[in-house]
């Protein structure tokens, strides 16, 4: 028997911000199989436990192939139909901020920029958000007060060329596998030193010089200790401060109030001072040093001051913009770049302009022929939920995610999505959320959707399909746009494919744009269908030189109003709800190895599930011996927000006082294990990201 061809397709793997390439191909009796893209420069060819599982979740199985009304499968036309009328009702009744849109950093470039373009253009608001508000809001604000854009200055190769990687709140090894493997081939070849400050040891700390266990929060402390003892040593580069930065004196003098003295330092992050010391004599001496961080700055109620720490050190070496140094937030999911540069956040407009310049808010209008025009930021993703349970907000809509389960103080927006007059969701499968829908939009999956993604590194790659949509999915691009004409706004969502919306967006980026902003993609506003299809990895922003590496600031110049990096002063402190006599214990949570957000594409994989089969909470030994609990028994976790169930599993990896519970699990694998319904609403002043890694809790044997 003559086997049919079949050809190989270059995509990306859907699951984390490394942005791995992925070839797939499907077989002649439709079975399907991957591997590692070694053409693509994010991960050559490797892949992690996830990505190489990739193969096993394309099945249709959980998905739903239909529009639902009220449950009931129903035509795309009543669907749609009824999604339009009730956005427009709400819109002429209670005026555009009555409506809301939360979105996902899954969701394809093109999806997310006709979703902001038709919030922030045409309805006339900005409650557009993306669960990247709890992935990584608190960098794109230290960003913007650091570089007056949301840049990221690094690039991978910044990780194979650094002598010292200093990870902070990140465990590489699991949640960004195919990095931290890259950073652990340079330490084979080129010996890099790897410091690792994470409260808990994790699986990164294995493989580390110096592990800094440092108490929940105290990040700043650690860093303000840094850049005064950089100052005490006379080990500035004052030449870059001079020539390419502002505000350095006043920096340093905040760091200096509660930092200066290392034995209080080490103290505050309950550290040996001896390690301290290490940590600090190893930054000195290395030029190339990276500063990797991730949700463990992020997610906190003092998120921006711990990336703006990060980043003042950074520019007090000048050790940014050149091989191996820098300071470098990685992205949890796969596409929030691409997010970011379309505006998919609240307070930002498209290509990375803002509503604080009256400017740019024309610019945008008049690019899109706006009739409405937002003006001003929208909620973000806490206070929309908050609006949505008070009835402020009256039609919300869902794309792409859980937040049933996934957002802080989860019961509180499972009760709002529930009292919420109109709730729409397009997804792929049923989730917790799906269950307060009054329209279920069944979108296309990876694997069948046509797109870019931006992942850590600025890289945009193009996710391509190989399998048909099923049934009557349909893209997310195409149902916002089916929405938006069903509104009244036909002319400006006629878009023919996914090639054409990013030719919008590229023009966008590039319109009224010599080069004054750094995001200029303008050389692929051109770009046809076929240049489209044959996108090879690049890094954006892209000028019309393209080079083949792409580091941001190394030149000295940034986007701000005087061209300089600005050091930001911040002071260290304290937790939003500290630990008390009723809860007395702080839970962290976190991802495991093999998992991915709440398991609705991981969870279906036999060999992913075996790593860790059910949600357990890592407590100290003297913690669990203290309430009378062994490894194994079954414990009621309670926070002042909710409660969840959880085995217990008893390692010494965990400081005394705290517990880790994974986030993953949720209504649809594990009652009552999610961490969403123990975490705390409060949040970042500036990026409005939730402090998710710090919840007082009790547990008690169930
Ligand atoms: Fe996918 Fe991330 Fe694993 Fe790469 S590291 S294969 S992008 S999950």
């Amino acid at each position: 028997i003559q086997e049919k061809p079949t050809t190989e397709v270059r995509t990306t793997c859907p699951y984390c911000g490394v942005g791995c390439g992925v070839l797939a191909r499907v077989a002649a009796d439709g079975t399907v199989t991957v591997r590692g893209d070694t053409d693509h420069p994010a991960n050559f060819g490797r892949l992690c436990s996830k990505g190489s599982a990739l193969a096993e979740t394309v099945g249709l199985e959980g998905r739903v192939l239909y529009p639902e009304i009220g449950g009931k499968q129903a035509s795309w036309e009543d669907a749609i139909n009824l999604v339009a009328q009730k956005f427009s009702q709400s819109i002429t009744e209670h005026g555009p901020d009555s409506v809301g849109f939360y979105i996902s950093g899954q969701m394809l470039t093109e999806d997310y920029y006709v979703a902001n373009k038709l919030m922030k253009g045409f309805i006339g608001s900005a409650n557009i958000d993306t669960n990247s508000r709890l992935c990584m809001a608190s960098s794109v604000a230290g960003h913007k007060r650091a570089f007056g854009e949301d840049i990221v200055p690094g690039v991978y190769e910044d990780l194979d060329e650094a002598d010292l990687a200093v990870l902070v709140g990140s465990n590489l090894a699991w949640c960004h596998p195919i990095l931290y493997q890259r950073l652990v081939s340079a330490r084979q070849k080129r010996g890099t030193k790897i410091v690792v400050i994470d409260p808990r040891r994790t699986a990164t700390a294995d493989e580390c010089d110096l592990h800094l266990p440092i108490r929940p929060g105290t990040d700043v402390l650690l860093f303000n200790g840094l850049l005064a003892h950089l100052a005490s040593h006379n080990l500035l580069d004052r030449s870059f401060i001079n020539s390419a930065t502002s505000g350095f004196e006043e920096a340093l003098a905040l760091a200096s109030a509660d930092a200066s003295v290392p034995e209080a330092v080490a103290k505050g992050c309950g550290i040996p001072l001896a390690d301290l010391h290490l940590f600090y004599e190893l930054f000195i001496a290395t030029d190339r040093s990276v500063t990797v961080y991730s949700q463990g700055v992020n997610q906190s109620a003092h998120g921006t001051d711990k990336t703006n720490a990060i980043i003042n050190c950074h520019l007090a070496t000048g050790r940014i913009g050149r091989p191996g140094m820098g300071p470098f937030s990685v992205t949890g999911q796969p596409n929030a770049m691409g997010g970011r540069e379309v505006g998919g956040l609240a307070n930002q407009l498209a290509a990375h302009m803002s509503f604080e310049n009256p400017q740019d808010v024309d610019r945008v209008g008049r690019f899109w022929n706006a009739p409405n025009i937002a003006r001003k930021a929208g909620l973000k993703a806490v206070d929309l939920f908050r609006a949505a349970g008070d009835g402020s907000i009256k039609a919300l809509w869902i794309m792409g995610t859980n937040p049933a389960v996934s957002m802080p103080n989860a019961g509180q927006v499972r009760a709002a999505l529930k009292s919420c007059d109109f709730v729409a969701v397009s997804d792929v499968t049923r989730t917790d959320t799906t269950r307060y829908a009054d329209v279920f939009l069944p979108a296309a999956s990876w694997g069948e959707k046509n797109g870019m993604v931006t992942n850590s590194e600025r890289r945009m790659s193009r996710q391509r399909p190989f399998l048909p949509v099923p049934g009557e999915a349909r893209p997310d691009w195409r149902i916002i746009c089916d929405v938006a004409a069903r509104m009244g706004f036909a002319g400006a969502f006629a878009f023919d494919d996914s090639a054409a919306v990013f030719r919008e967006h590229a023009a966008l980026s590039a319109f009224e744009n010599a080069g004054q902003r750094f995001f200029d993609i303008g050389t692929l506003d051109e770009m046809d269908g076929e240049a489209y299809d044959h996108f090879d990895p690049s890094h954006w922003p892209m000028p019309k030189a393209r080079p083949a590496i792409s580091r941001l600031g190394g030149d000295g110049f940034f986007p701000t109003a005087d061209g300089r990096a600005h050091f930001v002063p911040v002071r260290q402190e304290a937790v939003a709800l500290p630990t008390d006599v009723a809860y007395p214990l702080a839970l962290n949570t976190g991802r495991m190895r093999d998992q991915w957000h709440t398991m609705t594409r991981t969870g279906r994989v036999p060999r992913l599930m075996s790593h860790v089969s059910e949600p357990a909470i890592d407590m100290h030994p003297n913690d669990a011996a203290a309430r009378d609990l062994v490894d194994g028994d079954l414990a009621y976790v309670t926070s002042p927000y909710g409660f969840a169930r959880a085995k217990v599993n008893i390692t010494d990896a965990q400081r005394p006082g705290e517990a880790f519970l994974p986030m993953h699990w949720s209504g649809y694998f594990a009652a009552n294990a999610g961490t969403g319904a123990l975490s705390t609403p409060i949040c970042d002043a500036f990026s409005g990201q939730p402090e998710l890694k710090h919840v007082p809790v009790k547990i008690v044997r169930e």
